[in-house]
């Protein structure tokens, strides 16, 4: 794990999503959860390793399984999650057989224990901000619209410090397949305002806010591309197929599929949205 301030950590070294840990002698704060039972185990004994303060909060920037399942295995600890977060918690059941199904093969214990953990709802629903005194830690918990309704940040403005989740990627093709776009363009450019020097993204990256403004040409430019395509009467298939985008950001050959799989995902969701849109616009 990486000592990024003082008391702040970043561990992303596990399956999923990068995990986050602000420390004081009153307690842990953790900024996610691992998805893994056996890695948020380890994860647990890892912060027991720093100090034998409790853990008192668990933040989850999203709903994803990535950030959220190790709840379970983590407390018992206040949970703070985004108020949006309730409907997207009810499909769990099968959001956890998916996940267990791509281990079942490989990793059947794994499989297992996913298909049967407990899913820990956020005891505390945060709508728009939430500030935490831990000690002489101050800690901001932030609705980020954009990435999911339910997305959250958790900022640190002595450190100047942003556990931005999902909402920022390095360099990277962003999962926009839940996303509200145009809400995730506004989110990108508040950031862009915040006193903040150190951003970390889902995948545990440190970057600056060099990574904003590629990330908004991307969303830009697919909703650009898609808004053409859907006016001049293309099907969402064709938008699939003919959208480019792939020379965006950077991959190597063994994530192509993934990254193919993921510029889908986001095609078929700002389709969605324009589809929406034009409906409304038709209707009014
Ligand atoms: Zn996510």
């Amino acid at each position: 794990m990486k000592e990024i301030a003082a008391g702040v950590y970043v561990e992303d070294r596990f399956a999923g999503g990068a995990v986050g840990l602000i420390s004081s002698e009153k307690g842990h704060v953790l900024v996610d959860t691992p998805m893994l039972p056996s890695e948020a185990r380890e994860w647990r004994m890892a912060i027991m390793q720093i100090s034998d303060a409790p853990i008192c909060g668990i933040v989850n920037t999203d709903y994803h399984p990535e950030h959220f399942l190790g709840n379970a295995y983590i407390g018992p600890a206040r949970s703070y999650g985004h108020a949006a977060s309730g409907k997207p918690l009810t499909k769990y059941p099968t959001t956890l057989e998916q996940l267990a199904s791509a281990y079942r093969e490989t990793m059947p214990d794994v499989a297992q224990e996913i298909a049967e953990t407990t899913v820990v709802r956020p005891e505390v629903c945060v709508d728009s901000e939430v500030t935490l005194h831990l000690g002489d830690r101050r800690i901001e918990i932030l609705a980020l619209d954009g990435h999911t309704p339910a997305s959250l940040g958790v900022l640190l403005p002595e450190e100047r410090i942003l556990f931005a989740g999902d909402t920022l990627t390095d360099n990277e093709h962003p999962a926009m397949y839940q996303a509200n776009t145009l809400a995730w363009i506004d989110t990108l450019e508040r950031v862009k305002t915040m006193e903040v020097d150190t951003l970390v993204t889902g995948k545990g990256a440190l970057v600056d806010k060099s990574v904003i403004d590629p990330l908004i040409a991307y969303i830009t430019e697919m909703h650009r591309r898609v808004s053409d395509m859907f006016a001049g009467g293309a099907s969402r298939r064709e938008c699939v197929d003919k959208i480019g985008m792939l020379d965006f950001f950077p991959f190597d050959d063994d994530e192509a599929t993934a990254v193919r799989k993921r510029r889908r995902g986001n095609v078929e969701r700002v389709y969605t949205e324009i589809r929406i849109a034009s409906k409304k616009k038709r209707r009014a």
